[in-house]
């Protein structure tokens, strides 16, 4: 088949960006400033009995699709963004939201696609964050905490201008930090996780319990169906969003004690509930985060949407030295 493994590497030019989630593919071919020079996209294969190998079939076909028509310009690099958890730098994949991934050896795989070019993988919550901090909300600060809330809670960190890895490539896991002591069971294992609490599903979950059923049928017990009814003064819906908004709160100042921190992004699909979901939160970390430097620390939504995986993946490569200390 024809393959894209002749790509040259120019160290001036397009990265190769690809976001890897549980519903969508992305790809896009991103200059060495950030703009979008050309995107697709297409849907991540699903449903019982999918194999691991109809995946990255159809990751090949965006991405050569993407490149081919693009007129196959020489590459800087190829950068990844995809759920975890992970193995990494490895870029042994197991996105918990693509069963048929475990252990997928994605970076092995475009890097054997792209041979002589640099390929560069991380966490797509932390991809987002780079995003902000590249190009974004926290464009030219040294420091700050992001959070992604969808259908999971994810995060990251940059530090002294430059994204903190931890051990294992997991820092900024701000999902699991505790919220509830005697909280709901989380999709890790442990309990009360703001994960378990603020993402979409558990939101949506939790009202349902409590008789919520969504005016807008057609967007089925979604985070965005509730925030629409929330938005109309139903009384489940708004204690919904309260109760994530709280978690929200709990774990920022949390987060905020550990770090020490400028700034705190917020980002993801949940997080357009907005004052529904952000006025809980500052209440929250009026009362919980007390300390002169956790005070005052702005809370701000995310510059990107839905592009901030691609931009982040493409900074992987494009911005190397804040962004990729890895090897
Ligand atoms: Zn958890």
């Amino acid at each position: 088949m024809p393959s894209v493994a002749a790509a040259a590497f120019d160290s001036h030019g397009p990265a190769l960006a690809l976001d890897v989630g549980g519903t969508k593919l992305a790809a896009a071919l991103v200059a060495a400033d950030g703009t979008i020079l050309a995107s697709d996209r297409t849907p991540t294969p699903a449903g019982p009995g999918i194999d691991g190998s109809v995946i990255w079939a159809a990751v090949t076909e965006l991405l050569d699709r993407l490149y081919l028509s693009a007129g196959s310009p020489a590459l800087a690099g190829v950068g990844v963004g995809c759920g975890g958890p992970m193995v990494w730098p490895a870029g042994e994949v197991s996105p918990l939201n693509i069963p048929a991934w475990r252990g997928f050896p994605l970076r092995a795989h475009i890097a054997a696609r792209y041979p002589g070019i640099p390929v560069r993988l991380h966490n797509d919550a932390i991809c987002m964050v780079i995003a902000e901090h590249w190009l974004g909300a926290g464009m030219g600060r040294e420091s700050m905490l992001g959070i992604v809330v969808s259908t999971g809670v994810g995060g990251g960190v940059i530090l002294g201008g430059q994204v903190l890895n931890g051990m294992s490539g997991n820092a900024g896991h701000v999902g699991h930090i505790i919220v509830e002591t005697d909280g709901v069971a989380c999709g890790c294992g442990g309990r009360g996780c703001l994960e378990a609490v603020a993402r979409g599903p558990a939101i949506a979950a939790w009202a349902t319990e409590r008789g919520w059923i969504p005016s807008r049928g057609d967007l089925g017990a979604t985070a965005e169906a509730l925030t629409i009814d929330a938005r109309t003064g139903h009384q489940v819906a708004l204690e919904a969003l309260r109760r994530a908004g709280t978690g929200l709160g709990i774990g920022i100042a949390s987060a905020l004690a550990t770090l020490d921190v400028e700034l705190v992004v917020l980002g993801g699909g949940v997080s357009q509930a907005g004052a529904l979901l952000y006025g809980p939160m500052h209440e929250a970390l009026r009362q919980y985060a007390s300390l002169g430097f956790t005070r005052s620390v702005p809370v701000v939504a995310a510059d990107f949407g839905p592009q901030a995986g691609v931009i982040g993946a493409a900074a992987l490569v494009h911005q190397g030295a804040a962004y990729w200390i890895a090897d």
